[in-house]
């Protein structure tokens, strides 16, 4: 199999051909169909994430690194262990894997395990043609998301759906404000609409992304910058 690998931190991917994986038990091969990129891939590449004002928070990988936690792939193999799905199909990859043995892993919070196996960040993930699964119970229809935004879905999608969350209930439209129209802001706005039936408030700096919130069924939108900001929020909450 290919695979662009972080070889050293900061320097460019490289391609390298490496031994495509044979799964066995219950691990599950898939051939990747799309991998996002996500923000934090930029970081892990770097080796640290930027924290501002000149601070930095180390990120160190086990080189050489398969990068890639948004993978959406086909089934291709699996284990003698596994039986729920079948070859070709196509599923998002879970990729916040714990280690399966720790307070944490059996209590359905495998995200915080210590000891995690991330696949893109702590083993090898969707930047090269296949990756491996550890179980069938990762993987997830996507349903009718086009094939390359599936993967995004297991992190930007998580990351906006865990916000909304833990700001539950919403009684009504105007019970959830959110700060910023950006890719997640946008994102959550989706998620708040199709699974709590809501059109929340959306407040950014900047017209035209408010603009596209107003579109994707912002309730109303409010841009910080200008005067008055605060008090018409209170107004509408
Ligand atoms: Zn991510
Ligand atoms: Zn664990």
């Amino acid at each position: 199999m290919k695979a662009y690998q972080v070889v050293e931190q900061g320097k460019p991917l490289q391609e390298n051909e490496l031994e495509t994986p044979s799964p066995s038990g219950k691990e599950v091969l898939l051939k990747t169909v799309a991998c996002g990129v996500c923000h934090s891939d930029v970081h892990i590449h770097d080796g640290y994430f930027d924290l501002g004002g000149g601070m930095q928070l180390p990120m160190p990988l086990t080189e050489p690194l398969t990068m890639g936690h948004e993978i959406f792939g086909e089934v291709v193999s699996f284990g003698d262990e596994v039986s729920e799905i079948k070859e070709g199909e196509k599923y998002v990859a879970y990729p916040w894997i714990g280690c399966g043995n720790c307070d944490l892993c059996n209590n359905d919070k495998e995200h915080f395990c210590a000891a995690n196996k991330n696949l893109g960040i702590n083993v090898a993930g969707g930047f090269g043609d296949h990756v491996l699964v550890p179980d069938a119970k990762y993987l997830f229809n996507a349903g009718d998301t086009p094939d390359y935004l599936s993967g995004s879905y297991a992190c930007r999608g998580l990351t906006a759906f865990s916000a909304l969350k833990k700001a539950e209930p919403f009684p009504h439209n105007n019970s959830l404000v959110i700060i910023s129209a950006g890719g997640l802001g946008l994102l959550a706005l989706k998620i708040a609409k199709a699974a709590y039936n809501i059109n929340p408030i959306v407040v950014d700096i900047n017209d035209e992304k408010l603009e596209v919130a107003k579109k994707t069924g912002a309730s109303e939108i409010i841009n910080s910058t200008q005067e008055g900001a605060a008090e018409k929020l209170l107004e509408l909450t």
